[in-house]
């Protein structure tokens, strides 16, 4: 049985996770972190199914209290970043979903995780879907040289591009040559209209109410096309992938930075 400290559990990602927990034979939650109802139950919680797990607002005292194996933190970025590292000092392994991650800050926690011997996740993007999509992106780069990215996403969104597009762009680009897309005349009559250039590589972000998280990667060829595209509609969508974060993250010694480095 894996033992689970959940942060942020009344949030949209939360709640999912909170049904992914109660559904999952070899997962328990201990307890929970959640800065507005400290001392609760989580049953207590307005549209919480009844689950009874202690509700704490400080994440250094739930780690301290209750007894844990993971940490499954789906936060904010500046929370997520230090709830990793409170688990990593209190021996728990942090399965975290929140972005904002330096290269620098990587680095630095992975050292912490294997000094330690501890398995830790971070998972920009939890959609089992979209690490294949990435990962199909990459092979089809081999024989398609030229390809362009567009990403569609609900309208709440802050960050353009979105992490998974970039990450893609970078995949696409370790494999072709470098590449600048179109003409190498072409003139843009209206700034932005070629969208975000990454190393030759064109990324276009869509934002419009209605969406969730949506990505195509456009690949051209002489006389065809290939279109790998990848729709998540609901944040059920990103479950699977947390499971799997969850099981890995008790296999592993170190700090693994995206899924894609544990999906074959
Ligand atoms: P949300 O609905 O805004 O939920 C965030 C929850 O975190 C809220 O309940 C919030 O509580 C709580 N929270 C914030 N700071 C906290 C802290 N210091 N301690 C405990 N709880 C805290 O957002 P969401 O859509 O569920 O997304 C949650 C996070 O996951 C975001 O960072 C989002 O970018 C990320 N995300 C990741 C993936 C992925 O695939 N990796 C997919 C979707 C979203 P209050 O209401 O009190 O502020």
């Amino acid at each position: 049985m894996t033992s689970i400290i959940l942060a942020g559990p009344r949030g949209k990602m939360g709640r999912e996770a909170v049904q992914l927990i109660r559904e999952t034979e070899t997962f328990e939650l201990a307890a929970a972190v959640d800065s507005k109802n400290a001392g609760k139950q989580l049953a207590e919680l307005p549209g919480m199914p009844d689950e009874q797990a202690l509700v704490y607002d400080d994440m250094r005292t739930c780690l301290e209290e209750a007894e844990a194996d993971v940490l499954v933190d789906l936060t904010t970025p500046s929370a997520g970043k230090q709830h990793l590292e409170l688990a990593l000092d209190h021996h728990v392994r942090p399965v975290v979903g929140t972005t904002g991650f330096t290269d620098a800050d990587i680095e630095r926690l992975r050292e912490k995780a294997e000094e330690k011997e501890l398995g830790a996740i971070i998972a920009p993007n939890f959609a089992v879907g979209a690490i294949l999509m990435m990962k199909l992106s990459q092979i089809a780069a081999k024989y398609f040289s030229d390809a362009e990215i567009i990403e569609m996403h609900h309208d709440n969104k802050l960050d353009a591009p979105s992490g998974t597009a970039a990450k893609t762009a970078s995949m696409i680009n370790e494999i072709r040559p470098h590449k600048l897309q179109g003409h190498p005349e072409e003139k843009e009559q209206q700034e932005g209209a070629r969208g975000a250039e990454t190393d030759g590589l064109r990324i276009h972000s869509v934002r419009l109410p209605g969406l969730v998280a949506h990505q195509e990667v456009l690949f051209g060829g002489s006389g065809q096309t290939l279109k790998i595209r990848h729709d998540s509609y609901n944040r059920q969508s990103f479950m699977p992938g947390v499971k799997l974060a969850v099981e890995q993250v008790m296999q592993v010694k170190t700090l693994v930075y995206g899924l894609e480095n544990i999906i074959e």
